[in-house]
């Protein structure tokens, strides 16, 4: 099922049911890769059709604690956001209902395989706080409040001296650009292992 428009959904929470760290794969930038592999190690990560990944444990992420992210802050940025879509064209269509005005435009859908959307007039909440919060952190990543479920666990920071020198070379991970963030009108990659 495609992402629909914003205008479509009344509110989202997260509930941390968990179901989207179980469902797909996660995609790394080469910064988000390179810092998370620097504070727990180059084992967390995998290669899965050309794109590094948090590698999955267990039938789900591997930074997955009883339903939570253990990565908090240092999550990816499409974690943060999903299943908010942030986009700069209206790459799944109904653009009249997609657009959402900041300081410039943007289109915002959602995922509906995240089971907590409530569909119906956009909430105030949803305006204010939530969409804009979720431009934010695709533009410029950075903490979350409204785009994260208010549940927290501890993260079992590893640090370099921990974990000595990374064991795997950093030229078996695909190259992404430092400089160039992933562009807004490409839909994020996440690969649904239930489809
Ligand atoms: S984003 Fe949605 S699917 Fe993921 S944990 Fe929160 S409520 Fe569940």
């Amino acid at each position: 099922m495609p992402p629909i428009p914003w205008r479509r959904v009344k509110d989202w929470e997260c509930v941390a049911c968990g179901s989207c760290c179980r469902r797909f794969y996660v995609p790394l930038s080469r910064e988000e890769a390179v810092g998370i592999a620097a504070k727990y190690g180059w084992d967390k990560l995998e290669i899965v059709h050309g794109k590094t990944v948090l590698k999955r444990v267990n039938g789900g992420c591997i930074f997955q604690v009883d339903n939570l992210c253990s990565l908090g802050n240092n999550k990816p940025i499409i974690c943060k956001t999903w299943p908010i879509l942030v986009m700069k064209k209206p790459v799944y269509g109904r653009g009249e209902e997609a657009a959402f005005q900041l300081d410039e435009m943007y289109y915002i859908y959602v995922d509906l395989r995240c089971p907590n959307i409530v569909l119906g007039r956009p909430s105030r909440r949803l305006v204010d706080r939530v969409i804009p919060e979720a431009i934010r952190i695709r533009r410029n990543g950075g903490p979350q409040r409204f785009t994260t479920s208010s549940l927290r666990t501890p993260i079992p920071l590893i640090t370099i001296s921990e974990i000595g020198e990374p064991s795997i070379s950093l030229s078996r991970f695909p190259a992404f650009s430092l400089q160039q963030p992933r562009r807004l009108h490409e839909p994020p990659w996440l690969r649904d292992l239930t489809s």
